[in-house]
C-alpha cells in the first residue's frame, strides 16, 4: 500500500491493468491503514495549502489534488466497502468504524480553507483559461464545493458548518447500520404460512419448538407479502417490517433533519432542498413539487380504478376464504392483491413464470446480451481473491480494441450482515493516475436474490430479474466510462440522472428477443411458452397507477423533511399514504425511520427515481425502440454519448447528444398509461 510516488511509468506497465483492491484485511489492518491514508492525504492537503500566490501552478494545485483524490478514493473504498459486505462481524464492525473516521476526515478535507484560497487564486490566473475543458470543469467545481461549505464565509460559520457535517455523516451510517443488522424475525406455523410456495418453506430456519422462521429481509418479506394468503401473519410482517429500528431511527432521522436545516440555513439557503437540488438537474425544490403534483394529478384516476379492481378482489377472497371483508384495502394487502391483479387480470403466475429464470440462465443470458449491446467482452476470473465464496470477479474488454477497461464483482445472495438491498458499488474509478495513465475502473454489484438450495437451484421472480437487469446497468456506467478526474469517473454525474441509464436497461426484460435470452426452465430447459411470454410483457401496464403513486409519496416525504421544519415523518407519511395513495399507514409503524435512502445519499433527492424516469423512457423509445433493442450501433452511441463521458458533462448535453434533440417526456407518460399532452417537460429540460 505504497503511497502515489509521481514515477513516470511507461505504457506497458501492469499497474494500468491492476485491480489495486484486496480483501484479506483484518480488522486490525483496516483501522490502521484508515489511520494511514488520512495521513498521507493530508500531508498533500497540507502541501497545497501552503503555496504562496506567487507559486500556485495547475501542477502544484489541481493536479496534485486530483491525484491524490484518486489514490485516497480507491484506498477509502476497500477499507468502507466490508462494513457491507464481510462474512465476519469484527471485521464489519472496523470497516464501520474506519468509515466513520474517514467520513470525519473527508468533513475536515472538504473545509480547508487554505486549499480553497489556492484554487481561487489558481482560477484567477491567466493559466486557468488554458486548461483542458475537463480540468477547468474540475476547477469549477471545486470552487463551487468549497463555497458550498461556506468557505467564502466567517471562520465562526465555517467552524458551525463542520461540526454539522460531521455529525451528519455519523448519523448517516449509524441509520443505516442499524436497519442492516437487524436481525428481526417472525416464528410461524406452516398453516400461518399458507399460500407460500415449498420452496420458499423449505429455504426457512426453524426455532426450537418447529415454527419456521420469517425475517424481514427482502428474500422474505417481498414474497411474503406478495403470496401469503393469511391476512394476519401479512399484517403482523408489514407491521414489524415498517417498525424496524423505529425507535433508535427515529430519535436519528430527527436530529438528521434538524442538522441539515441549520446547515442550508447558514449556507444561505432557504431548505436543506434547496442546498442540495442546485447540483440536480430539477436545480430547486418548487421545480420537483411541481413535477411530483402534476404527475400525482395525472395518475390519481388510474389509482382509483386500481384501487376499486382490488377492492372487489379482496371481496371475494373474503368470500372464497370465510373471512370477514372489512371494505378497505390495508398497507398488509396492498402487495398481495397487486400480485392477484398481475395473476387474474394479466394471468401472469409469478411461481410458474419463475421456472424459466434459473440464476445461472438469467447470468449467462444478461452478460451476453450486455456484451453485445456495449460492444464489450467478458472473462470469468478463476481463483479470484474476494471476500466471500459466493463471490465471482469478472474482467472486462473492450471487444474492438482488446483493452481491459475494467472488472466487476457478483455478490448476489443474502448473508447474515449484509447489505439489505441490491446495490453497486464503485470500488476503484476509472480515471487517470498521477503518470496520466489510465487506472481501470472496478465495481461490485451487490443484491440479495434467493440462494439455491439442495433440492433446487435459485430461481428468480420476475422483479428480480430486473433488479439484476437494473443494477448490472449501473455496474457497466461505472466500467465504460472514462473520465479524466475520479470526481466524474462512473456514475459521479447529476444525482437526479444517474438512474436513467440503469432504468433504460430495464426495457429489456420487457422484450421477448432478449427475455428468451434469459430465460429457460430449470427442469425441462424449453424456452417460455409463446402465451406466457406475451402476459409477462403485457402486465408491464398492472398497477402502474398504485405503483407510482407509492414513489410519489416517498418523493414527497422526502421532500417534505427537507422543506418544512418541525414536520413529524410518521404524520407526514400518514397523510400523504391517505391523499396521495389512497390506502391508510399502519397505525403504531414509522416507515420514514426505515427509510434507508434518507441517510444514504438520497436526502431530498428520491424523486430522482421518476425524474429519470423521463430521459430513461426518452432514450429508450426515441433510439432502441425505433432502430433495435439489439442493435449494436445504438448500443455503441449509448456508450459513447451516455455511458463514457461519467460526470465530465452536463446531463442534458449527453442526452442532446443521443437524441438529436431536447428531452421530451412524452414517452414516460405513454409508459404509465398516461396521455401525452405537449408542453409537459420538466423545467429543466
Ligand atoms: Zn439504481
Amino acid at each position: 500500500m505504497a503511497p502515489p510516488t509521481g514515477n513516470v511509468v511507461d505504457s506497458q506497465s501492469p499497474r494500468l491493468l491492476a485491480n489495486q483492491l484486496r480483501w484479506d484485511l483484518t480488522a486490525e489492518q483496516i483501522e490502521n491503514m484508515a489511520a494511514e491514508l488520512t495521513e498521507r492525504t493530508k500531508l498533500v492537503y497540507d502541501r497545497v495549502g501552503s503555496q504562496e500566490q506567487g507559486e500556485v501552478s495547475y501542477e502544484n494545485t489541481l493536479k496534485a489534488l486530483a491525484d491524490v483524490e484518486v489514490e485516497y478514493t480507491v484506498h477509502r473504498n476497500m477499507l468502507d466497502f466490508p462494513q457491507h459486505v464481510s462474512p465476519c462481524k469484527d471485521i464489519r464492525a472496523a470497516s464501520t468504524e474506519a468509515d466513520k473516521k474517514l467520513s470525519e476526515f473527508d468533513v475536515e478535507m472538504s473545509m480547508r480553507q487554505d486549499v480553497y484560497q489556492r484554487i481561487v487564486w489558481l482560477q484567477e490566473k491567466s493559466e486557468s483559461a488554458s486548461l483542458k475543458p475537463e480540468a477547468k470543469r474540475y476547477l469549477e467545481r471545486l470552487i463551487k464545493l468549497g463555497k458550498r461549505n461556506g468557505l467564502h464565509l466567517p471562520e465562526e460559520t465555517q467552524e458551525k458548518i463542520k461540526a454539522i457535517k460531521k455529525k451528519l455523516s455519523v448519523l448517516c451510517i449509524d441509520f443505516n447500520k442499524n436497519l442492516n443488522e437487524d436481525t428481526t424475525y417472525l416464528p410461524f406455523s406452516k398453516e400461518e404460512l399458507g399460500g407460500l410456495p415449498e420452496d420458499f418453506l423449505n429455504s426457512l430456519e426453524k426455532t426450537e419448538d418447529g415454527k419456521l422462521k420469517v425475517t424481514l429481509k427482502y428474500p422474505h418479506y417481498f414474497p411474503l407479502l406478495k403470496k401469503c394468503y393469511v391476512p394476519e401473519t401479512r399484517r403482523k410482517v408489514e407491521e414489524m417490517f415498517n417498525s424496524r429500528c423505529k425507535e433508535e431511527n427515529c430519535l436519528i432521522l430527527k436530529e438528521l433533519v434538524d442538522l441539515r436545516a441549520q446547515k442550508a440555513s447558514l449556507l444561505g439557503f432557504n431548505t436543506h432542498a434547496d442546498f442540495v437540488l442546485e447540483m440536480n438537474m430539477a436545480k430547486s425544490s418548487k421545480t420537483v413539487a411541481t413535477f411530483l403534483d402534476e404527475l400525482a394529478q395525472k395518475l390519481k384516476p388510474l389509482g382509483e380504478k386500481e384501487r376499486a379492481v382490488i377492492l372487489d378482489l379482496k371481496k371475494k377472497e373474503c368470500e372464497k376464504r370465510g373471512l370477514e371483508f372489512d371494505n378497505r384495502i390495508n398497507a398488509w394487502d396492498m402487495r398481495y392483491y397487486m400480485n392477484q391483479v398481475e395473476e387474474t387480470k394479466y394471468s401472469v403466475d409469478q411461481n410458474l413464470l419463475k421456472e424459466y429464470f434459473p440464476m445461472q440462465v438469467v447470468t449467462t443470458g444478461l452478460l451476453a446480451i450486455y456484451q453485445e449491446l456495449l460492444g464489450l467482452t467478458f472473462h470469468l476470473e478463476e481463483k479470484a481473491q474476494v471476500w466471500h465464496e459466493d463471490v465471482q470477479l469478472y474482467t472486462v474488454k473492450d471487444t474492438s480494441s482488446g483493452e481491459t477497461i475494467g472488472k466487476f464483482y457478483l455478490d448476489l445472495y443474502p448473508r447474515e450482515g449484509k447489505y439489505g438491498h441490491a446495490a453497486c458499488f464503485g470500488l476503484q474509478p476509472g480515471c487517470l493516475l498521477p503518470d496520466s495513465s489510465r487506472q481501470i475502473s472496478v465495481a461490485a454489484m451487490v443484491a440479495n436474490f434467493t440462494k439455491p438450495t439442495p433440492d433446487a437451484p435459485s430461481l428468480l421472480q420476475h422483479d428480480e430479474v430486473e433488479t439484476y437487469f437494473h443494477e448490472f446497468g449501473h455496474v457497466m456506467h461505472q466500467l465504460c466510462s472514462q473520465a479524466e478526474f475520479a470526481m466524474f469517473s462512473g456514475t459521479h454525474v447529476e444525482r437526479d440522472f444517474v438512474e436513467a441509464p440503469s432504468q433504460m436497461l430495464e426495457n429489456w426484460v420487457w422484450e421477448k428477443e432478449p427475455l428468451l435470452r434469459m430465460s429457460r426452465h430449470y427442469k425441462t430447459g424449453n424456452p417460455i411458452p409463446d402465451e406466457l411470454l406475451e402476459k409477462l410483457i403485457k402486465s408491464r401496464q398492472a398497477n402502474t397507477g398504485l405503483f407510482n403513486l407509492r414513489q410519489i409519496v416517498l418523493a414527497k416525504v422526502d421532500q417534505a423533511l427537507h422543506t418544512q421544519t418541525k414536520a413529524d415523518p410518521v404524520e407526514v407519511f400518514a397523510r400523504l399514504c391517505e391523499e396521495v395513495l389512497g390506502v391508510p399507514a399502519t397505525p403504531g409503524t414509522n416507515m420514514p425511520a426505515t427509510f434507508g435512502h434518507l441517510a444514504g445519499g438520497y436526502d431530498a433527492q428520491y424523486y430522482g427515481y421518476l425524474w429519470s424516469e423521463v430521459y430513461s423512457m426518452d432514450m429508450f423509445h426515441t433510439r432502441f425502440k425505433q432502430e433495435g433493442i439489439m442493435n449494436c450501433k445504438v448500443g455503441m452511441d449509448y456508450r459513447n454519448c451516455i455511458l463514457h463521458p461519467g460526470g465530465s458533462m452536463d446531463a442534458s448535453d449527453m442526452l442532446r447528444k443521443f437524441l438529436g434533440r431536447e428531452p421530451k417526456q412524452d414517452a414516460f407518460l405513454a409508459s404509465k398509461g398516461l396521455k401525452v399532452e405537449s408542453n409537459s417537460l420538466p423545467s429543466a429540460c
